[in-house]
């Protein structure tokens, strides 16, 4: 607790993004969304594998300091179970630890893929409102291109492993979000256009901000799945993220 904790936003980023913003152990929501009274909230702590400090809990006087609050030696819990992991450190090793939080990321994953199966033009159009109710018209001319490799795309991005992971899903659903959208389009002439315009004007103004892919998929996809209450919401919001990666020039191509 005493030494200085230096996570990068990007770690942060992928710690919540992985764990679904959800506690490792308990998988009690950490992200709390806005209420009539307050805004989001976040309740969630991050905890070292291990120990920060030598000799606090899992303390390792022999573990590299500068690993110390990388990626790979934190997990997310939230304030009760971080309590817990603390107080019975016996119970909680490092090799524990690392398991529940890998099984716990497996669970995410699969939640994700479960909620595709439901995903109805319901949660696609609370989705779609939510995004293309800004004034997003089409000052761009697109480049369509039907007949994209998106797995070229993914390897020119450099994504790392658990976002691919979240493209293999979210890509598994893009023929509904096709559908969908071509019919709204029907109805509403310009309606693909400016999907696309907002995805594109958010894209490059996270590009002029983040370095880093990674940071810019994940920001992109909290952006739009920001009051989801279920996996279903938010797996909707991976599947339109994905349709538009396949669809348009949204990051590298
Ligand atoms: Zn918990």
């Amino acid at each position: 607790m005493s030494s200085n904790r230096n996570y990068s936003p990007l770690t942060i980023k992928l710690l919540f993004g992985s764990a679904g913003g959800r506690c490792s152990m308990c998988k009690t929501k950490i992200v709390l969304n806005a209420t009539e009274n307050d805004g989001v909230a976040q309740i969630g702590e991050i905890a070292h594998i291990i120990g920060s400090s030598e000799y606090g809990p899992r303390g390792d006087g022999n573990f590299p300091e500068d690993k110390l609050d990388d990626y790979e030696n934190l997990i997310l819990l939230c304030p009760s179970c971080h309590k817990k992991i603390d107080k019975q450190p016996n119970s909680y090793s490092p090799s524990g630890l690392h398991e529940i939080k890998s099984n716990h990321e497996k669970w995410v994953d699969e939640q994700l893929e479960v909620s595709n199966l439901e995903i109805s033009s319901k949660e696609l159009d609370r989705i779609i409102k939510n995004i293309s109710s800004g004034d997003y018209e089409s000052s761009f001319s697109f480049e369509e291109f039907e007949h994209i490799d998106v797995s070229d795309k993914i390897d020119k991005n450099d994504f790392s492993n658990q976002v691919k992971r979240f493209l293999d899903i979210g890509l598994m659903k893009t023929y509904e979000v096709k559908s969908f959208v071509t019919e709204m389009d029907k109805l509403d002439k310009n309606f693909i256009n400016r999907l696309k315009s907002f995805f594109k004007v958010k894209y490059l103004e996270l590009k002029e901000k983040y370095d880093d892919n990674d940071e810019i998929f994940l920001e992109l996809w909290n952006y739009i799945k920001k009051d989801a209450n279920s996996f279903i919401e938010e797996a909707a919001a991976l599947s339109v993220l994905c349709y538009m990666f396949e669809l348009c020039e949204v990051f590298e191509k």
